[in-house]
């Protein structure tokens, strides 16, 4: 419903967007994803990918991938591949990276060593940046007493004072030391202007003493690496989450030392689960390795994270029915002057309703059914692979069947895999032992009416035969039911019989009633000759 005060709020952040963006941003826009490859990614740096990416579609601009992987402790080998991977797999088109390389390559921070070390020189030289030899032990005391006296643990900045010579000295010497930066900037540094939250005011020089800039194994830290680099990569506008917002203003004190203008700084607000509690990497049903395996659809991902994540117009909040969107219509649809600062909660069934609308549209369209129909062809290999030794009912026209009657079943691929479904692509095991003479006859006569082409695969004509074939044999109907349901599905219950023989096909149904058929014969005659035997 129209509510006027709703929209002269939005048009009051609209204009301010624009003021802001307008009288800041220069040149064209570069944005970056800089992840940390330090484990898998989740839903929280997808949306950040994302968010990077829209915001350089819909400006002309350029998608950076930069990989910040100066804290070497805390590397996973493998993960940075990963991460490309899973950005392929998005399909989130990367202009500038470790890949495909660029103006500003290398993209990789562990091999832009070299880099810092010039600019960290600089630092030391101009006097913003100074050779600490405080050892872990004094540190420690000093957090140890300022919590004894109920104060801020924070770095006392002894070395600053250290003088040249003396640092010299003791560098030659071989001391353990590290560079740290002074946290020195005018009062300018101490507040900014974000995108999302507007003006934040913090002043980190009462939080924190002077930050370390070098590590003692010769390493930058994340703060030095991320500005030099967002520096040198004239990146406009930095696009990331809101855990690294007290961390701007003292990027804005370095950035400031060297004499360079910053980006644009905007912060995407926290992702919380649908308790409220906030998403993080410990969650581990929001990595994206798990939708991936779960058989959840990029572009369904891409669609859930946008009605959480802010910047869009949510369908189901206007009363219409969830969407879901390509890619170039969500670039067109992404306003970041629409993201607010509460935070963004994740309600994982919406997840399973935008992968059942993605699986609708790749349904309709010939091309994506038949990858449709070869990944579940491999995913139902190796799913079943070891569990049964039935045979695997896997041919093209089969899966392409069953892919097309899923719709509206289920919400992904893999639900395909469950129990309930094993019918679909396994020939049953049905124990023969449980049936009679009688129960052999009767499949055998809807055997020869389904070959003999008696019955059209229709749910009437199947119900009607069936029905007849009840009567005229003096079979139960419901316990006609009942064992024809075994006998194709190795089900007690479930779908009806008509359903069944519907999507199995007359010919994988023909296969199941005779194998049943023949395995009874056989173990007939078997306990005939036994019998005879025993005379
Ligand atoms: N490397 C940081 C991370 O993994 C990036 C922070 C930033 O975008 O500045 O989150």
């Amino acid at each position: 419903m129209y509510n006027p005060n709703r929209f002269s709020k939005l048009l009051a952040r609209y204009a301010f967007h624009i003021r802001y963006l307008s009288r800041t941003a220069s040149g064209p826009v570069r944005v970056r994803f800089a992840p940390s490859p330090t484990g898998e990614m989740h839903i929280g740096g997808l949306r950040t990918a994302l968010y990077n990416y829209f915001y350089a579609r819909q400006n002309s601009g350029r998608f950076i991938l930069r990989l910040e992987d100066t804290d070497q402790s805390r590397l996973v080998p493998g993960a940075a591949a990963q991460i490309q991977d899973d950005l392929a797999w998005l399909g989130l088109r990367i202009d500038e990276g470790p890949q495909i390389g660029g103006p500003h390559a290398p993209y990789t921070q562990s091999e832009r060593l070299h880099i810092y070390a010039k600019y960290i020189h600089q630092l030391l030289k101009s006097g913003h940046a100074y050779y600490c030899f405080c050892t872990e032990k004094r540190l420690d005391l000093l957090r140890k007493e300022a919590i004894r006296n109920r104060q801020i643990a924070k770095y006392d900045n002894r070395c600053r004072t250290l003088k040249h010579d003396e640092a010299n000295m003791r560098i030659n010497k071989g001391d353990p030391c590290c560079i740290r930066f002074k946290l020195n900037g005018d009062d300018d540094c101490a507040s900014f202007d974000d995108l999302i939250y507007g003006k934040i005011k913090y002043d980190i020089r009462l939080n924190e003493g002077d930050p370390i800039i070098v590590k003692s194994d010769g390493f930058p830290t994340y703060h030095i690496a991320n500005v030099i680099d967002d520096h040198l990569m004239e990146i406009s506008h930095v696009l990331r989450g809101v855990e690294w917002q007290i961390s701007t203003t003292k990027h804005l004190m370095i950035y400031k030392a060297f004499g360079w203008k910053p980006p644009i700084f905007g912060h995407l607000p926290l992702l919380v689960d649908a308790n409220g509690n906030k998403l993080s990497k410990r969650n581990k049903d929001t990595r994206l390795g798990q939708y991936r395996q779960d058989g959840i659809f990029p572009n369904a991902l891409i669609n859930f994270v946008t009605t959480s994540g802010g910047g869009f117009i949510d369908d189901i909040d206007r009363g219409i029915k969830p969407k879901s969107y390509n890619m170039s219509q969500l670039i067109l649809r992404f306003n970041i002057g629409a993201i607010k600062s509460s935070p963004g909660k994740f309600d994982l069934d919406r997840l399973l309703e935008y992968n059942r609308l993605e699986l609708e549209n790749l349904v309709k369209d010939e091309n994506s059914r038949l990858n449709l129909v070869k990944s579940l062809q491999v995913m139902v290999k190796q799913h079943f692979m070891g569990k049964t030794d039935n045979l695997l009912q896997l041919h093209n026209e089969h899966v392409d069947m069953i892919v097309r009657w899923s719709l509206n079943r289920i919400t992904k691929l893999s639900d395909l895999l469950q129990e309930e479904y094993q019918y679909l692509w396994c020939i049953p095991d049905v124990n023969i032992e449980n049936f009679d003479e009688s129960d052999i006859e009767i499949v055998r006569l809807f055997c020869h009416a389904l070959e003999n082409k008696q019955i059209y695969l229709n749910k009437q004509a199947i119900n009607r035969y069936l029905q007849k074939l009840a009567g005229d044999y003096n079979y139960k109907f419901p316990a006609l039911m009942k064992l024809i349901r075994q006998v194709l599905s190795g089900l007690q219950t479930g779908p009806s019989v008509a359903d069944m023989l519907i999507i199995l096909g007359k010919d994988n149904s023909l296969l199941r009633l005779r194998m049943f058929v023949e395995k009874s014969e056989a173990k007939m005659k078997r306990s005939t000759w036994g019998s005879g035997n025993m005379k």
